[in-house]
């Protein structure tokens, strides 16, 4: 079966509405590497988006899964709990920042994480509102969709949104909103809009994704800190895409010293097996009443087996600091590109949570074209890139943290190729 047959069954079969940035049908995948089935070979930096941040079928996350296997697979952890699900709780209690006692629900996606949030935040607050950023990105299910900031594709045709649900500009310099403005915005909305005492939650991405790799400033997280603890609002984190060893520590908020009362998981956690999660302080994770949380796959066991292998390979493989020193290697060689590339206005992103963005030489203006010629140049050369941004003009590195460096330096080879080559095309 040729990729060109599947894709027309794909078309006929399946609804258009789930996108695909590539026509590779996988056939196997190991560390940083892909196979289709058609026998070519990529070296994926997109790692199901900033999922397998250590690598394709782990040996030690492959081989808890398999145990995990030989016992059970399902019993649902609300009908017949298990040992591993408390002790993962536990270890999240432990390691998500701030010292506090701390309590943990599980889910099984990242927009379930986000929904979960803002119900807990509501419960826990008596307040109905919730504060988003422009460019946002934090699901596809009705609160996850209405809090993202961006209408095109994620919102349009979908109809009403949940209410009570308000945006502020992200602050992104580089697109002409400093810290100051968003401040500015929020103190607005909160005189304008919505009374800030009834305001459940601020919820924020600490890098935002999908909108862009934006990551924001220690002094804005502080801001908006502040701002919750004037209001009594409650401050989410949403690390869904930061989080895990990522940017360079295991959560992203460890760079700034600002705690969030509620931080949502997903991606990074299971390894390949979906894993979400919701940690905070223990009373406000408390405040919803029994059978309020959960879901029948919540927590599901093979993804609990791989989320602790996933928690020790990071720990033994010192996963953090091979982040930040492989991030430096990519913006020092993508730094070296800059007088040859014009195109080239941005290389930025904490560890390994990197970007760059391009804008047309001559117009100055986001390209979103050029940044898809250099994903469609290195796909022709065997490297998976993904772009992000809300005018598509970004190109995001999110290649496993176990990347060999025979793997990597070919990687950036064909980084570069790809990005000369798409200046002449
Ligand atoms: N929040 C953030 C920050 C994300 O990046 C994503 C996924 N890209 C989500 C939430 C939604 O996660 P999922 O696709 O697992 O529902």
């Amino acid at each position: 079966m040729t990729a060109t047959s599947l894709t027309d069954r794909k078309n006929a079969a399946i609804s258009r509405g789930v996108g695909m940035t590539t026509q590779i049908y996988a056939d196997r995948a190991e560390n940083a590497e892909i196979w289709d089935k058609e026998g070519n070979r990529y070296i994926d930096f997109a790692a199901g988006i900033a999922v397998v941040n250590t690598g394709h079928r782990h040996p030690r996350v492959i081989e808890a899964v398999k145990a995990q296997l030989d016992r059970f697979t399902h019993t649902c952890h609300q009908v017949v709990p298990y040992e591993n699900y408390v002790e993962l709780a536990e270890r999240l209690n432990e390691i998500v920042p701030g010292n506090f006692a701390k309590k943990t629900i599980f889910v099984t996606t990242g927009a379930e994480a986000v929904e979960n949030a803002v119900k807990i935040a509501r419960a826990a607050t008596g307040r109905q509102a919730v504060v988003a950023f422009g460019g946002a990105f934090h699901g596809r299910t009705f609160m996850g969709m209405a809090l993202t900031g961006k209408v095109v594709p994620y919102k349009v045709g979908f109809g009403a949104m949940p209410a009570d649900v308000f945006h502020v500009p992200f602050p992104v310099e580089l697109q002409g909103t400093t810290a100051e403005q968003s401040i500015a915005a929020l103190k607005k909305l909160f005189a304008a809009d919505v009374d800030p005492n009834r305001v459940a939650a601020i919820i924020i991405e600490p890098v935002q994704g999908e909108g862009g790799f934006y990551p924001a400033t220690t002094g804005f997280l502080k801001q908006i800190r502040e701002i919750c603890d004037q209001h009594g609002i409650l401050l989410i984190a949403d690390e869904v895409q930061t989080g895990f060893a990522r940017t360079g520590k295991l959560f992203a908020m460890e760079h700034h010293g600002v705690v969030a009362d509620l931080t949502t998981m997903a991606k990074g956690l299971g390894g390949g097996f979906p894993i979400a999660a919701v940690t905070g302080r223990a009373e406000i994770m408390d405040a919803p009443g029994p059978g309020g949380l959960g879901g029948t796959y919540a927590g599901n066991p093979l993804g609990v087996a791989a989320a602790h292998a996933v928690l020790d390979v990071i720990k033994d493989e010192d996963l953090c600091n091979r982040a930040t020193s492989l991030g430096n290697r990519l913006k020092q060689r993508l730094e070296s590109l800059c007088e040859k590339v014009p195109e080239i206005v941005d290389i930025r992103g904490p560890g390994f949570m990197n970007a760059v963005e391009f804008n047309d030489a001559e117009t100055k203006l986001p390209s979103a074209d050029f940044a898809n010629r250099v994903r469609l140049k290195a796909l022709e050369k065997g490297l998976i890139l993904l772009t992000c941004g809300v005018h598509g003009n970004v190109i995001r590195f999110l290649a496993p943290l176990t990347v060999q460096d025979e793997v990597f330096a070919e990687a950036l080879d064909i980084l570069e190729a790809s990005i000369i080559e798409a200046r002449s095309a």
